[in-house]
């Protein structure tokens, strides 16, 4: 049987601790309360099991509540494993969604959020913010006001470019939710699969997706289809001109973004597929 995966525990404030699970990069955040224990996504079941007993390993109290970030199966399966039976609470939404797609597995939120709620429990507490759709429809900002920090699952992959295509992504509800995270009276930023990191990182990726519609519209000007068309074989029919002018866009505004953001991790690999959810956005007006 293969062996448990090394886990990492990181003290991020007085009484709290980001739990990072190594398959996948995955990231969850926990406070420990005197009445017990304050958990952030389960993650998966393999992860659930190694998660709690990662709690377990700073305290004895027992998991009073588990929030789900968001609707996303990656990050909330096995909140049953973690603790069975515990209240879950989640964006009013996240219920709906779950059984809308058919996933019948997944333990359901009892207590939905609508807008701002403050769990508090043992002399802590976690204010839930509802920021509108950023990175899907149902992603809760966890501000802890007195450790100054702020969980947003899969928004700031700090030190990353954005990942692929920002899937699922609202591009104006992305960039209000990072205009929020930029003023909140924090100093550390979590989110769902890089290390704890300076807030700073809300603002650079603010300037960066305000780069990355720049250059690709300068590049869609310069990748036209009617250049495009001169370029192609006599004949090329329409899927030919569309690939064509993607992949040209996508080259042109990388190489207008490489100067600056090129150090960046994953640049080669997702700058070209950030252009291309770019695009859709000017494309489509979403
Ligand atoms: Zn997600």
């Amino acid at each position: 049987m293969a062996s448990t995966p090394a886990w990492t525990l990181t003290q991020i404030g007085s009484r709290s601790w980001n739990f990072a699970w190594p398959i996948g990069f995955y990231n969850t955040v926990f406070t420990v309360t005197d009445d017990g224990v304050i958990a952030l996504d389960p993650l998966n079941r393999e992860a659930a099991a190694a998660y709690r007993a990662a709690i377990a390993q700073v305290t004895d109290q027992p998991i009073r509540f588990v929030v789900y970030s968001h609707d996303h199966l990656d990050h909330i399966t096995g909140a049953d494993v973690l603790a069975p039976g515990v209240p879950i609470v989640a964006h009013k939404d996240v219920p709906g969604l779950l059984l809308h797609r058919g996933f019948r597995d997944i333990p359901l939120p009892t207590i939905l959020v609508d807008g701002t709620r403050t769990i508090e429990l043992g002399g802590e507490q976690w204010e839930l913010q509802y920021l509108g759709p950023n990175h899907g429809r149902t992603n809760l900002a966890v501000l802890n006001r007195k450790e100054r920090w702020v969980a947003l699952i899969d928004v700031v992959s700090s030190g990353l470019v954005p990942y692929r295509e920002l899937p699922l992504s609202d591009w104006p509800g992305f960039i209000y939710a990072l205009d929020r995270l930029a003023a909140m009276p924090v100093d550390t930023i979590m989110d769902g699969h890089c290390p704890p990191s300076p807030i700073a990182w809300a603002g650079k990726y603010r300037r960066y997706l305000d780069d990355l519609l720049a250059a690709t519209i300068v590049a869609r000007e310069q990748a036209d289809e009617a250049t495009i068309l001169a370029e192609l074989p006599p004949g090329a029919d329409g899927i030919q001109m569309t690939e064509a002018m993607f992949v040209k866009t996508a080259k042109l505004a990388v190489e207008q973004l490489r100067p600056v953001y090129g150090s960046w991790g994953a640049f080669e690999a997702w700058a070209p597929q950030n252009v291309n959810r770019a695009l859709i956005y000017l494309i489509t007006g979403e």
